[in-house]
């Protein structure tokens, strides 16, 4: 890449970052890509909403806590230079831009953006692994952190792996639809989006994959109960307009959590307790519910289990693609969150501890209510960055005033 360029980049950051982020519905998506799909409209939509997507979160890297930016992974995202070629983030938005003064008209263009789409698609499948080794040396670094800091690399990395889904998301559509190639097998597939995605067929499919690894494992899984229920047609198996692809991760992370709770909470000669899934579609929600008897965990540390920073699993070594661990990074629960969140779901998780635990999967019924939830950088999100450590304002208990104890004491 010519240096003039390179040296252009911060300006055209700031130039699209200016501008914010435009959410699609999963509707959208299915009617663009339906019958009277364009390719020029859908190229010129992208070469302006690509660089608009990236541009706001590469803001956002840069306000990370210093010590954390310092760290060699983080900068393979951060900065580019000779040493680091394979920057993601800058590549992708130089190549993009090159398409700015292209003509749409011309089909050679259309198709020399396919083959950068595809190939930014790919560079970008390294971004998750690359961070959270970041964050790995980061905590091997410096340990404990303060609350801060820990609620700015949360913060920050919610809404960064958000955008990284989104920008996935439009490239899938994109290349999907218009690389030529249908999907006999899957009719009512558009892209990646299945405009009668079988509820509980994902369900299974996850539940098998996962029983697979657990068996690998641990040599034996629990059982599957799967129940559904829907209000609209009791007859009618559930179906909804979604990407199969982010419903099959959520549950995947799930039964591997739940799978690995079970076991290990079971004594060995005890028959398996078996995993319950209920499903139920009414007029505005679609709910999973996966409930175990796993032990569950304690109230106090159920926010941390949504944490970048926090796993109980032993760290899987990197680069060991033989065996695909059960847990890993600790990132399970908290993708699967944001894959729920992208199109203004959520995913909740009740334990009782000594018990079990209940997962709850929250999804938009209506393709029209499925609207992608997107970051944006401005003012509101500056100050999320600029928080400072101040006194809380309820009352720390761990601490008896020293008086108080004197005075108790003299009683
Ligand atoms: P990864 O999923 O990335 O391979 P992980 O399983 O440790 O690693 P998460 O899926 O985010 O990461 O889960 C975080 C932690 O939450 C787990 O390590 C485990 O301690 C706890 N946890 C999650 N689900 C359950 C469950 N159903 N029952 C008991 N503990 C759970
Ligand atoms: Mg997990």
């Amino acid at each position: 890449m010519k240096g003039t360029a390179l040296a252009n980049v911060p300006k055209h950051i700031d130039h699209f970052s200016k501008f914010s982020p435009s959410p699609l519905s999963v509707k959208q998506f299915l009617d663009f890509g339906s019958t009277n799909a364009c390719e020029r409209t859908s190229f010129v939509f992208l070469r302006q909403e690509l660089p608009v997507r990236l541009s706001n979160i590469m803001k956002e890297i840069n306000l990370l806590p210093d010590r954390l930016l310092a760290m060699p992974y983080i900068q393979l995202v951060q900065t580019w230079s000779t040493k680091h070629p394979q920057n993601t983030y800058i590549q992708s938005l130089m190549e993009i831009l090159e398409f700015l003064d292209k003509n749409p008209d011309d089909q050679r263009v259309l198709e020399t953006f396919l083959e950068v789409l595809e190939a930014i698609r790919n560079r970008h499948n390294e971004v998750v692994p690359t961070m959270a080794q970041g964050v790995i040396e980061y905590k091997d670094a410096f340990g404990q952190q303060d609350a801060v800091t820990d609620h700015n690399i949360q913060y920050f990395l919610d809404r960064f792996y958000t955008s990284l889904i989104s920008i996935r998301m439009l490239i899938n559509q994109h290349t999907l639809v218009f690389n030529g190639n249908t999907n006999p097998a899957h009719p009512n597939t558009i892209g990646c989006i299945d405009s009668m995605c079988d509820v509980t067929e994902v369900a299974r499919d996850a539940y098998e994959s996962a029983k697979l690894l657990c068996e690998q494992y641990y040599l034996g899984a629990p059982e599957l109960e799967l129940r559904q229920m829907n209000a609209n047609s009791i007859r009618e198996p559930i179906q909804i307009s979604y990407i199969p692809s982010h419903l099959y991760h959520m549950l995947f992370e799930l039964f591997k959590n739940s799978m690995r709770a079970t076991i290990e909470n079971s004594e060995a000669s005890m028959t398996l307790p078996p995993i319950k899934v209920m499903v139920s579609l009414g007029g505005e929600d679609l709910s999973i519910k996966m409930s175990d008897s796993g032990g569950g965990v304690p109230f106090r540390k159920t926010e941390h289990l949504f944490s970048y920073m926090y796993s109980t699993a032993p760290r899987p070594s990197i680069g060991d693609k033989h065996r695909a661990p059960l847990a890993g990074f600790g990132y399970g629960l908290p993708i699967s969150r944001l894959y729920a969140r992208y199109f203004q779901g959520d995913l909740q998780l009740y334990s009782m501890e000594g018990y079990g635990t209940d997962t709850v999967i929250h999804l938009r019924a209506l393709s029209t209510d499925s609207v992608e939830r997107l970051p944006v950088f401005n003012k509101t999100a500056l100050r999320h960055y600029k928080l400072s450590l101040e006194a809380d304002d309820w009352c720390i208990p761990s601490k008896e005033p020293l008086d108080l104890a004197v005075y108790r004491a003299a009683k």
